[in-house]
């Protein structure tokens, strides 16, 4: 991923002149340096020029579009800015826009203040015309007030910045599907060329066999090493198992981690799906080897669900980096917990549960599956923190994508589960079990889900907003009788 910048434009006006446009620069210059130095942002701010004419405007949104490195553009009027100078920049930008509505000073300086003062610093004014202008365009944006130094300001702008990272790297995002979707399943289709024209994704099909053969090109001391090093990173249980035949199944999965790795690098694929039942010359389903993918930050979607891997592998790219961040995955609804009180849903998969999510230090088995016709495979078994998070499914109405996003909160179990060799989540949904439950029936939410513990609900509304795609959200202010309501509106708008 390329070391991302966002620039950051101030609007005014030569009205007042040469001593105001040197003090607003000066005023940004400070307010860049600052927030720079502090470890607030993510990705530092570029502070380009004071915007007074269109021409420059537009020149500067031609330039920001045009820089690879350029993740968005956060816009400060602060003056008053006249906003047909903005309309030619505005129509020319490509890059996610925000409009940062602050003012230089926090406090209003009761004893000096004076009408130079008053049109120096009016952002109030002056993002009310910028404002008017992006609306009546109808332009997607991210709107954040307050005093640039409030740290819960700094720390909304930052949780865009990610988001905004999430929207520029949706439209290099490529997904490689190793099997089409499980027969008969409904929830994991989609159109792809759809996906393509709205979230910039490519979804390519491959022959499984053409990786069965980047695997078998895998050197048996690489496998070796691999397998070494899992040793030393992960616990081993045994389950009564001969050790060396253990070790010769872990190593099965070790050549594919990286067999696939070396063939999704060369090919530039960023995310995979694979099917239990499309295998090929495959000994094992992909276990131990996805979870490692999916670590090191490659997208994944089981059963050859390439929205979910799309979804897993951007929210891997939003959290990069996220300070004590608890973790990132695909996961799947599985079973229930009903007994009052104690209301959960069960998270997990046959294998492919990804061990950023763990809490402790996972362990690697070997088990049976249930289905498919290989032999068993190794995978990383663990429980997972706990805390809130967000699960998102991306679905595909027929004629437009949804967004359901859910604001979950991860418990422990109550019991260990000796006889479960998978990892598993445990999770409530808000605003409680049942209704949580009935919102994503109704809104047609998936069994997959990319889940996190690092992203917010309003993050991935904002990505889903700029993507023109629907969002439904189930949070704690979720009632079935208005979000019932914003069904029926999702579906007059969204047509
Ligand atoms: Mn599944």
């Amino acid at each position: 991923m390329a070391g991302y910048t966002f620039w950051f434009c101030v609007g005014s006006q030569d009205l007042y002149g040469e001593a105001t446009l040197r003090n607003v620069a000066e005023h940004a210059r400070i307010m860049v340096e600052d927030i720079n130095a502090s470890s607030d942002l993510p990705y530092p701010l570029v502070l380009k020029p004071v915007l007074i004419s269109a021409a420059h405007i537009h020149q500067t949104f031609v330039e920001a579009s045009q820089d690879p490195s350029c993740a968005g553009v956060i816009t400060w009027m602060h003056t008053f800015s006249p906003a047909k100078s903005w309309i030619a920049g505005l129509k020319a930008n490509t890059k996610p826009l925000m409009h940062l509505h602050t003012q230089f000073n926090e406090e209003i300086p009761y004893d000096e203040i004076d009408m130079d003062f008053m049109n120096e610093n009016q952002s109030a004014h002056g993002g009310r015309e910028y404002g008017h202008m992006v609306t009546r365009m109808g332009l997607t944006r991210k709107v954040v007030a307050g005093h640039w130094k409030n740290p819960v300001v700094r720390e909304r702008v930052a949780s865009w910045m990610r988001t905004a990272v999430g929207i520029v790297e949706s439209g290099k995002l490529r997904v490689l599907r190793v099997a089409d979707n499980m027969r008969n399943v409904a929830v994991t289709e989609g159109d792809k060329v759809e996906a393509q024209l709205k979230f910039g994704w490519e979804v390519d099909a491959w022959p499984v066999n053409d990786l069965v053969d980047a695997v078998n090109a895998v050197n048996q001391a690489d496998v070796k090493a691999q397998v070494e090093a899992y040793y030393e990173q992960y616990d081993i249980i045994l389950d009564g198992r001969d050790k060396d035949d253990f070790k010769n199944h872990v190593a099965v999965q070790a050549q594919i981690e990286l067999g696939f790795e070396r063939f999704m690098v060369e090919k530039n694929y960023h995310a995979i799906v694979t099917h239990f039942d499309d295998l090929g010359g495959l000994k094992q389903l992909p276990g131990l080897a996805i979870q490692r993918l999916m670590e090191k930050g490659y997208g994944f979607g089981a059963e050859g669900d390439w929205k979910t891997a799309g979804m897993v592998r951007l929210m891997k790219l939003m959290t990069r980096d996220v300070k004590n961040a608890k973790g990132t995955s695909m996961l799947e609804d599985y079973t229930y917990n009903l007994v009052p009180g104690k209301e959960g849903i069960l998270q997990a998969h046959m294998l492919e549960i990804c061990p950023s999510l763990a809490q402790g230090k996972p362990a690697i088995r070997c088990q049976p599956l249930s289905m498919g016709s290989r032999e068993d495979p190794a995978r990383l078994v663990f429980t997972s923190k706990t805390g809130p998070g967000v699960a998102v499914s991306l679905v595909d109405l027929g004629t437009r994508f949804r967004l359901i996003i859910a604001e979950v909160d991860c418990k422990q179990v109550e019991k260990p589960m000796p006889k479960l060799p998978v990892a598993t989540v445990l999770w409530t949904p808000q605003p409680d079990f049942t209704t949580g439950l009935e919102a994503w029936i109704l809104a047609g939410g998936a069994h997959h889900t990319a889940f996190s513990y690092d992203l917010s609900v309003e993050q991935m509304m904002d990505w889903a907003e700029h993507m023109g795609v629907e969002a439904l959200v189930i949070d704690r202010h979720t009632s079935l009788r208005t979000f019932k309501q914003e069904i029926m509106l999702g579906h007059a708008f969204y047509r």
